[in-house]
Formats: C-alpha cells, structure tokens, sequence
C-alpha cells in the first residue's frame, strides 16, 4: 500500500473535481465557491508535480518540517501554487508556518494565536487563519470546543488581529459527519465568517451541502499514505 506506481494522480484529480462540481451543484450552490486543497502530506515532491501538471494549484500539508523540506523547491518551479497548513501546531512551530503558508486551518488556541500574531507582525506576511474547532469534543482532538468558539473569535480579531478567514472542523471518525459540519457553518455564521474547511476524502460530498468553501483531500488524489498516523489532529 506504501506506493501506486500506476495510481494515476491526474485522472483521481479529475474525478474528486468533477464530484465537487456535481455536489456544489446539487446544493443549489456555484461549483466555483467550493476550493479543492489537495493533500500532499507525506508524498514526495515527484507526487505532487504531476498534480500541479494536471492544473491543480491549492495544496495542503499537515506537518511544518515536511513542508519545509518539500515546498521551497516546489515553489520556485511553480510560484502559483498555495500552500495550506492544515495540522496541528505546536507554538514553536507558529514562525516557520506563517513564513511559508499561504493560510493555516489549525488556530485552536490562545499561545498558538498569540503566536502567529507576533510573527506576523515581525515578518509582515498575513495568511489567512481558521480556527480549528474541536466539534465533537473529543479529548485526544485538538480544537477549541464550540461553547468557547465565539470568545476565542473575538480574543483573535479584537486582541490578536489575526486575519480570520473561517472555521475548520474534523468530525470524529466514528460518527456521522453532516450533525457536525452543520455545528460548523451556524458557528461560521453567527461569527460573521465566510471560509468553512470541512470534507476530507470520504465525506467531502456531504461537507458541501453544508456550505463547505475548502474541501480537504489527499487518499481520494494521491492514494493510500505509508504513515497511519497521517491525520494529525
Ligand atoms: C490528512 C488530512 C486530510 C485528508 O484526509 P484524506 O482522508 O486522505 O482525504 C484532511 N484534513 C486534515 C486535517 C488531515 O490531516
């Protein structure tokens, strides 16, 4: 399972972007207001070229050293691209990410908040932030729960002037997903936020119905990961 040599990236791109299209459409909504982040964490550079080839340009990585390593080469060849943190951060890490990402899904606490917002102001590059909220209010989840979701809103625009763009959620693994993503949107619309990242590879379907604006996927694109422990929440 570790490596598809024949898993052809360019036609499961083609498909996941054509259901996307489809659902966007069935929800009454324009095709064009649902992004699609393709998931690269742990695929080498030589995966994700022919992703970039084939026209895609969003991508999302969980870990920031592995974008590190990654992404600069990538980035010079392709200086379109968009790179997206969608994992967790540790504060430490908050400098290296807002100096390479374009926008970072995993706000989902005060020290990492506090951190972004320094680097930031020391670097001057502001990519766009999403609180990562914890909706299912699991314990080994990261994530703010959503009874502190609007208090941690404002301690982010008021105090830290962070450039909130929306809210992300990864429902438990174990439940239905929709109960979830429509916790996220009510959330994202009392707040007054327009991004919702919601929708991985098997529920990104379903997350548009509800209003998702950035679908993140890697299985359904790049095929099976070598690393199980790839969803790093
Ligand atoms: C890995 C990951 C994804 C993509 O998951 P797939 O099931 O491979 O589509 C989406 N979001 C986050 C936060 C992830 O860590």
């Amino acid at each position: 399972m570790i490596d598809q040599p024949d898993h052809d990236i360019a036609t499961a791109l083609q498909e996941v972007q054509s259901r996307i299209d489809a659902a966007a459409r069935n929800a009454g909504r324009d095709p064009a207001s649902v992004s699609l982040i393709a998931v690269s964490k742990t695929h080498p550079a030589d995966h994700i070229v022919p992703a970039i080839a084939a026209g895609q340009r969003l991508f999302g990585e969980n870990r920031v050293q592995e974008a590190e390593d990654k992404w600069p080469g990538l980035r010079t060849r392709f200086p379109d691209t968009e790179l997206h943190m969608i994992g967790g951060l540790q504060s430490r890490k908050v400098a290296g990410a807002v100096a390479l990402f374009d926008v970072i899904h995993s706000i989902d606490r005060e020290k990492v908040a506090a951190a972004a917002a320094r680097a930031m102001a020391e670097t001057g590059r502001r990519p766009d932030c999403f609180i990562q909220v914890n909706t299912g209010e699991e314990p080994q989840k990261s994530g703010v729960l959503p009874r502190d979701v609007d208090a941690f809103v404002e301690q982010c625009r008021s105090v830290h002037d962070l450039p909130l763009a929306g809210l992300m959620c990864i429902p438990p693994a174990d439940q239905e997903p929709a109960p979830h993503f429509a916790l996220l949107a009510g959330m994202a619309e009392r707040n007054g936020l327009k991004g919702l990242s919601m929708g991985m590879s098997a529920d990104y379907e379903i997350a548009i119905q509800f209003g998702a604006t950035l679908v993140r996927v890697g299985t359904a694109i790049f095929g099976s990961r070598a690393s199980p422990a790839a969803v790093d929440a």
